[in-house]
């Protein structure tokens, strides 16, 4: 269990709530199905009178057909298919973006009810015929570590349910990804990462629901096995995740000791080194199967040297881990510089004779890209007017 107060974990959900999404309800008066659990689905079809299986039927056509229209839900009569339309949508967020890379890394911005906007990429694995889709989990992020441009945008909200099960659906409408006719099952799109804009454990619920979701086995269907979340150590809440999802963790690290990460991811000074690696070491399911990832961006001079990956490999001594290297993407303004190449080779060397993969991460769609939240910023520049 974890060693914080339970007023603790109600401060961190309270103050989430701060940034709630806004209703699903649009302009018309008609309601959003997607992101409604089972009960929810259950309850606005008693509302309109009718029976309980109908859940079953919608939640097929949602979530394993990818249908946005009533029209073509082959199961329901077409009487009742008129009704749902005039009382629901099943709906997406809007492309404001969508840029493919050489490297077939493909980026969207994705536009939501309110106007606000978030970042989705789906990054194709080089080798095998999959991939995954980075999922953003709030719009901007309240945390503000220094390397990350995500963290100097100031408007954040939470994104709802809807919203976080919506860039995964949107991005599988892209490539066509649902089941054929002939009853092939989607490949490409069948991971999920939680590494986009925002921290998801800032927005424990509605990533949460997301992620019930998705998982559901009548509908999308991934395992837990098939989904990371990335955190830059909101420890109360890796708990409550690791209990109640059991999905993959990443640990956003980047720094061995409170000094530095103090200063470079600054939630270090609520929740510290130690009580990070104590949630870690306690984080269940962690087995060589499902090592625990730690992510570590790599500085130029700053937290590259070989004194620093000696103490990684301490920290992690024992630990079902991994390691990844991230060189450090430059952003205006950034003051920082990626390291140079025999410093992450230095680094990862150390890493790996203590027993520890130590992949260094190949920045991917790197002439589409930029830097993390940049593409957010620049269209809010151009709709500015800038
Ligand atoms: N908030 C969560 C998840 C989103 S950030 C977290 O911090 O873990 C996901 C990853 O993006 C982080 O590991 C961070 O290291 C990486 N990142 C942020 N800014 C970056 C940059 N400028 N270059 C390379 N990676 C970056
Ligand atoms: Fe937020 Fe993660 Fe960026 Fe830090 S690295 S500011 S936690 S999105």
């Amino acid at each position: 269990m974890s060693d914080l107060s339970e007023t603790d974990r109600v401060r961190v959900l309270a103050k989430s709530a701060l940034f709630d999404p806004p209703a699903v309800v649009l302009a018309d008066g008609r309601r959003d199905l997607v992101g409604m659990d089972r009960t929810e689905l259950g309850a606005e079809m008693a509302a309109i009178g009718e029976p309980a299986f109908r859940v079953k039927q919608l939640w097929h056509w949602i979530y394993h057909q990818g249908v946005t229209d009533f029209a073509r839900m082959s199961s329901i009569a077409r009487p009742l298919q008129v009704r749902l339309a005039e009382k629901f949508v099943i709906g997406r967020p809007s492309v404001a973006t969508e840029q493919t890379s050489v490297d077939s890394t493909r980026k969207f911005l994705f536009r939501f009810r309110d106007g606000q906007e978030a970042e989705t990429v789906y990054i194709p694995d080089p080798v095998e015929d999959r991939g995954a889709v980075c999922i953003s989990s709030q719009v901007g992020c309240t945390l503000s570590c220094r390397f990350c441009h995500t963290g100097t945008q100031t408007l954040v909200r939470n994104l709802g349910a809807p919203e976080i099960v919506g860039q995964f659906m949107a991005a599988r409408d892209s490539y066509g990804e649902w089941p054929s006719p002939k009853g092939e099952t989607p490949r490409l799109l069948s991971t999920i990462v939680l590494m986009g804009m925002g921290e998801p454990l800032y927005n424990y619920v509605n990533v949460a629901k997301a992620m019930k979701i998705v998982m559901d086995g009548e509908g999308i269907g991934l395992s837990r096995r098939r989904i990371t979340l990335s955190t830059s150590g909101v420890v109360p809440m890796m708990d409550r995740a690791g209990a109640e999802l059991g999905v993959n963790l990443a640990v956003s690290l980047h720094a061995v000791t409170d000094e530095l990460r103090d200063e470079i991811v600054p939630l270090n000074r609520k929740y510290p080194i130690a009580e990070l690696m104590a949630a870690c070491r306690r984080y269940p399911g962690s087995s060589n199967a499902r090592r625990i990832t730690f992510e570590y961006i790599m500085l130029k001079g700053v937290n590259d040297s070989e004194a620093e990956a000696r103490e990684l490999v301490r920290l992690i001594a024992g630990m079902p881990a991994k390691v990844n290297l991230i060189p450090f993407n430059p952003w205006p303004g950034s003051k920082y510089e990626p390291s140079g190449k025999a410093a992450l080779e230095r680094f990862a060397g150390i890493v790996m004779a203590a027993g520890f993969a130590a992949p260094i991460r190949t920045p991917r769609g790197s002439d589409i890209l930029a830097a993390c939240g940049q593409l957010r910023t620049e269209s809010r520049r151009e709709r500015a007017g800038a």
